[in-house]
């Protein structure tokens, strides 16, 4: 999708306050700190080590449904065309790579050698968090694919489906299966020396998240789309769904664009929060 056509998705909104998932609430009420733009290349020379600390923000450890969605997340272009993006915070990454790390040593516990570094866990752990959160972006795409389908519109799919998931919570989990299954989904585009640890991420989602996240395994190429819509699916853009799907949750999108790829997709912003 093209940047002009979400515009036109933004100044359509019908109602100015747009629902948010209890999960943001509990999230956004939790922190105070400003989120301030960050690159892709610049997050990944950050050092988050020793950030996460249990007294400042006990939340991680009894996130609930939120899941993974208390260390990172993702605010729509639905709500706002300001502030949309992936928003990572520091001590969430500090986090997963700390639980990388412990899942890592229960695995290896009679070798030492080949241990993962702190660098190589704080590389998966942003990875994670960053592909994650594309599903739910690649999500949104979907959603507003099938809004500006010019022959069939459908109005305001993607904030009924948002309202759907708050009183629906197999919705919810259904999504996060998805966005997990997207971090499995891009492994391989992972420097080569993480992806010889990318058991440790499948760890990681399938024994530290709850229903939903964890069931990323269940997800496959021919029912994701059913996971992430309300029935019916127009027959004829399932196939365009899924190609928009494709190009929108890959970790190019929060990678510096060149002016051809500008024309198929728009880069998807980042934000830091420094705890
Ligand atoms: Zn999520």
């Amino acid at each position: 999708m093209k940047w002009t056509e979400i515009i036109s998705i933004i100044e359509a909104r019908s109602q100015p306050k747009f629902p948010i998932l209890p999960c943001y609430q509990q999230f956004s009420d939790g922190f105070n700190q400003t989120p301030q733009p960050i690159t892709y290349d610049k997050l990944m020379k950050e050092n988050f080590e020793n950030t996460f600390s249990r007294t400042r923000f006990p939340l991680f450890e009894d996130a609930g449904q939120c899941g993974i969605d208390l260390l990172a997340y993702y605010r729509s272009f639905h709500r706002s065309q300001h502030g949309w993006g992936i928003y990572i915070i520091d001590a969430g990454v500090d986090f997963v790579a700390k639980k990388i790390m412990e899942l890592d040593s229960k695995d290896n516990n009679v070798s030492t050698t080949n241990k993962i570094s702190p660098l190589d866990a704080e590389y998966l752990a942003k990875h994670k968090l960053l592909l994650h959160e594309l599903g739910h972006h690649a999500t949104e795409i979907v959603h507003s694919v099938l809004e500006t389908d010019s022959s069939n519109p459908r109005l305001n799919s993607y904030r009924k489906y948002i309202a759907a998931k708050n009183s629906n919570f197999q919705l919810h989990d259904n999504e996060e299966a998805v966005c997990n299954w997207n971090v499995k989904k891009k492994k391989r585009h992972f420097k080569i020396r993480a992806q010889n640890y990318y058991g440790i991420a499948r760890n990681f989602m399938l024994n530290y998240q709850p229903d939903g996240y964890k069931h990323f395994e269940k997800i496959e190429p021919r029912n994701y789309l059913k996971k992430i819509t309300m029935p019916p699916l127009p027959q004829k853009t399932e196939s365009d769904l899924k190609k928009q799907f494709t190009i929108h949750s890959r970790l190019n999108m929060v990678k510096p664009f060149t002016k051809k790829r500008e024309e198929k997709a728009f880069q998807v912003p980042i934000y830091l929060i420094r705890t």
